[in-house]
């Protein structure tokens, strides 16, 4: 059997991969078991706050990704037919951060800019087409199966990452419930080629309709948007494709007919709220959607991905190379979980709850509070200091707050 002195990361996501990157650039030897054959490009994340474009810059990675990214000044509330609600301006956080934006690019574009900047490591290799099956482990070791076109292998490190996303097969083989709840709509993401900035769009829009809720966001500069909505779930593939001409005039602005637009990739998800009993077991630790699901309304899911896959690199860093205690694992546990369950799955499920909000009363209220929200620098501060709150511990550090 294969011995690893070092850590396997599950699952060549862009967690594992950011997670990689870290620990191989602190020398560590890294093996990445990823199941499919290359990055996948099915339609995901695509937005990144302020938080996650500073960490980002921390990995290195910030000025490539910004070089093909849509960069994004400002992102529009919208009612169902399009009428903005307000506008939200970054820009009035230029005394604030150093990152008054946000970017758009397709996580599948990020992953590759991560592969490509995990080439310069000799010490980090990523095996694709590698599927883990089993994992055992005892006071040494962590034990990995592998099935692969080449057949079955087993391969023993010193620590596991699991960054398997949120069907985590390593999560199931360690014993961890993954807890919560799988919302009754599904979500339906597509990529599609049509001039919503003709309409006055923003590049980031967020349609509130109890109906025709919606997530509009310029994906590149080609004219490729992506529109996310909802659909019931009990609609099969065929029958959600079926429908999508019908659901595409009501929720594209200027009510077009299928020639008119031209729609490149359409996902259907399910969408979650749920968060694994604990992120450490043993010598297996968890990070990103393989420790946590959310529904991605206000772009918190991979943010919080990111942000793990720094604090678990530094752990794993702080353990195999400074000599500290494995507590430190567990306080990486501890503080992570802390940030999804207070921090991440409430804002997002309130953001989710906002975005198909029913009670005329409530959307009445709700429309009034965000009126002149989006150019008042204290109302944007605050919006940008809940964010921060991804960081976890790290948010005491941030001179922001002590501003
Ligand atoms: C429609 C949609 C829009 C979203 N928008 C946003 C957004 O704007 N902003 C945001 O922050 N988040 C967003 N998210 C959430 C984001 O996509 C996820 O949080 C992110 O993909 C998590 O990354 P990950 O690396 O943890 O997991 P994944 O991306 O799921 O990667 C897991 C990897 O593990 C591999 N794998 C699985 N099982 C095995 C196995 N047994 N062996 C080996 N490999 C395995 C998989 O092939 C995959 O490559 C969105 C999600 C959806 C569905």
């Amino acid at each position: 059997m294969e011995t690893l002195d070092g850590v396997v990361v599950v699952g060549g996501g862009p967690v594992g991969l950011l997670t990689a990157l870290k620990l191989g650039k602190a020398g560590i030897r890294v093996v990445v078991l990823e199941a499919e054959s290359g990055v996948s490009p099915s339609p995901r994340a695509v937005a990144y706050m302020p938080p996650t474009a500073a960490a980002l810059d921390r990995f290195g990675l910030l000025d490539d990704i910004r070089k093909r990214a849509v960069w994004c000044p400002d992102f529009a509330y919208r009612h169902g037919n399009g009428e903005l609600i307000a506008k939200m301006d970054w820009s009035v956080l230029a005394q604030d951060t150093q990152y008054p934006y946000m970017l758009l690019l397709g996580q599948n574009h990020v992953s590759n800019i991560i592969a490509q900047h995990l080439r310069e490591l000799p010490n980090v290799e990523i095996r694709w087409n590698h599927r883990v099956e089993e994992v055992d482990q005892d006071d040494a070791y962590v034990t990995i199966q592998t099935s692969s076109p080449g057949g079955t292998s087993r391969l023993r490190a010193r620590w596991l990452a699991a960054t398997d996303g949120a069907r985590s097969t390593v999560r199931q083989k360690v014993g961890l419930t993954f807890d919560g709840n799988t919302w009754a709509e599904r979500l339906v993401a597509t990529n599609v080629f049509y001039d919503f900035s003709l309409h006055g769009y923003s590049r980031a829009n967020f349609v509130h309709d109890p109906v025709d809720w919606a997530v509009v966001v310029q994906l590149d500069k080609t004219g490729l948007w992506r529109v996310c909505y909802g659909e019931d779930a009990s609609l099969s593939d065929a029958e959600v494709r079926q429908r999508l001409p019908e659901r595409f005039k009501r929720l594209l602005p200027g009510a077009p007919t299928p020639d008119q637009y031209r729609v490149d990739h359409l996902n259907p998800y399910r969408v979650h709220q749920r968060c694994a009993a604990e992120f450490r077991r043993g010598r297996v630790i968890l990070a990103g959607d393989a420790a946590h699901a959310t529904n991605p309304m206000g772009g918190l899911g991979l943010s919080g991905g990111v942000l793990d896959a720094e604090h678990l690199a530094e752990a794993l860093i702080a353990v195999i190379k400074n000599g500290a205690s494995t507590k430190t694992l567990d306080e990486y546990s501890i503080d992570r979980r802390k940030v999804f369950l207070e921090f991440t799955s409430p804002t997002a499920t309130a953001n989710f709850t906002w975005m198909k909000e029913s009670d005329p009363g409530q959307r009445a209220r709700d429309v009034a509070m965000f009126e002149h929200a989006g150019t008042d620098r204290s109302v944007m501060r605050q919006f940008l200091l809940d964010f921060e709150k991804l960081n976890g511990r790290r948010v005491i550090e941030r001179k922001l707050l002590a501003a």
